[in-house]
């Protein structure tokens, strides 16, 4: 007979316990890992998924120092293709946005802009970087006021492209761990990460395929979704050299598999387990951990950076880019982009998505279709994740996500509370 065997919790359950800092927020280092030799200024990757990640999110994500992970729900050659789209990009942060020379000068650029067809361009202070100008919007007419607009320092965010030993922009790829060729290819390709991207990778026949898998490729292998302490220890201990875990079962926006199937590890709960098992190993930092699913806010990723993972993916925070696969939408005056889970009918009905929630066992859908607000430039998304994380870690009283472990505390809090603090009481416009 089963039992009941604990409890779970969830990024509402929790706020962050704010405690004594000796920095300012603009000073958090918020350098985190991807895998052991992939590092992030910025610790974030996109979602392999067929709505947010192909090389245009790859590229604007590597260029200002964080990940893309190109979806495999394509063929082999497209995928390496995608790939090599990444690494024949040029990888300096305002290659293609265009630049204004002073600060003053933004008003003419704002003007200049839809004419630019750019919804970003870097600001420029005595010849040096100094601001990234976004346009905020979902709204259509996102060009035309000011009031839409936001100028971020990048002294505060001191943002890096993330790039391999010969100087091209690094990027992911996800792979199934039965399909070996596909490994292989991308590795060769020049892929620097190959993502596994199974619902629930803990299940014989798929470990034993992945560890096989293993022995083929160098690149570093990041291996994933699981959620409790067991599929940890597990996999750490048949598989040698994996080299990141990704975390979380069924807390993804589009996710309805705790619905359908009723099984469910949040992301938060899930890099709690995995951090346990990797302390009793003794590799917690060395294999890092990447918190996976239903992350909305950088105050989110600071939870599950604070429970002890090393970088977030997040896939709705980014499909509303101008830079995520697909056209825009409009319906009643607003604009939005299609988002939906690989295990949807729409990502299933396309062949290569079949293996990873749809074998004969599975013929249930564990996603689903919808729709994003427009957001315009991934910048927007990507500033705010990196000045918000850089914050929350701030009120944590930690300067770098090391501290944030070492230091930081997270406390429960009632469900009533939960809604006590988030805005209310106000109609938001
Ligand atoms: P989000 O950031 O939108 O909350 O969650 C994105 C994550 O959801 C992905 O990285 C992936 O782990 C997961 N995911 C993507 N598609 C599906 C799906 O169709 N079903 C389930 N169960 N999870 C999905």
């Amino acid at each position: 007979m089963g039992k009941i065997t604990g409890e779970y919790l969830t990024f509402n359950d929790v706020v962050i316990v704010p405690g004594y800092s000796r920095v300012e927020p603009s000073n958090v280092d918020i350098t985190g890992k991807a895998s052991k030799r992939v590092i992030l200024p910025i610790p974030m990757l996109s979602s392999p998924m067929d709505t947010v990640t192909e090389h245009r999110m790859a590229i604007i994500l590597a260029r200002f120092g964080a990940l893309g992970v190109i979806h495999r729900n394509m063929s082999i050659d497209e995928q390496v293709e995608e790939v090599w789209r990444v690494k024949k990009a040029n990888p300096s942060l305002w290659a293609e946005l265009p630049r204004v020379d002073s600060p003053e000068a933004l008003e003419d650029l704002l003007l200049r802009l839809e004419e630019l067809g750019s919804q970003a361009a870097i600001v420029f202070h005595g010849g040096a970087p100094v601001g990234v100008y976004l346009a905020l919007g979902a709204d259509p007419d996102y060009w035309a006021g000011k009031a839409n607009a936001l100028v971020t320092l990048l002294s505060s965010v001191n943002p890096a492209p993330v790039t391999d030993e010969l100087g091209r922009l690094m990027v992911g790829a996800a792979i199934s761990p039965f399909d070996h060729e596909r490994a292989v290819r991308l590795e060769k390709a020049g892929a620097d990460l190959l993502v596994v991207d199974v619902a629930h990778l803990h299940n014989e026949n798929a470990v034993t395929a992945l560890k096989k898998l293993s022995s083929k490729i160098s690149v570093d292998l990041v291996a994933g979704n699981i959620g409790t302490r067991e599929a940890a220890l597990d996999l750490l201990s048949r598989i040698e050299n994996i080299a990141g875990l990704r975390v979380g079962i069924s807390s993804g926006s589009i996710c309805s598999t705790g619905e359908v199937a009723g099984a469910a590890v949040p992301t938060l709960q899930a890099v709690l387990n995995t951090v346990e098992a990797l302390k009793e190993l003794g590799l917690h930092g060395k294999v890092p951990v990447i918190a996976d699913g239903g992350i909305r806010t950088p105050g989110d990723a600071a939870k599950a950076i604070i429970a002890g993972a090393s970088s977030v993916m997040v896939g709705r925070f980014l499909a509303g880019s101008e830079e995520a696969p697909g056209a825009k939408v409009r319906v009643g005056g607003k604009v939005y982009k299609a988002y939906r889970g690989m295990g949807s009918r729409g990502a299933r009905e396309r062949r290569y998505a079949l293996d990873r929630y749809s074998k004969p066992s599975k013929a249930i859908e564990e996603g689903v279709e919808g729709l994003v607000p427009y957001t315009g430039s991934a910048l927007v998304k990507i500033m705010e994740m990196a000045t918000g994380l850089q914050a929350a870690l701030g009120y944590a009283g930690a300067s770098s996500i090391e501290e944030a472990w070492a230091k930081g505390r997270l406390a429960r809090i009632t469900p009533i509370g939960s809604r006590e603090v988030s805005p209310h009481d106000v109609l938001l416009g």
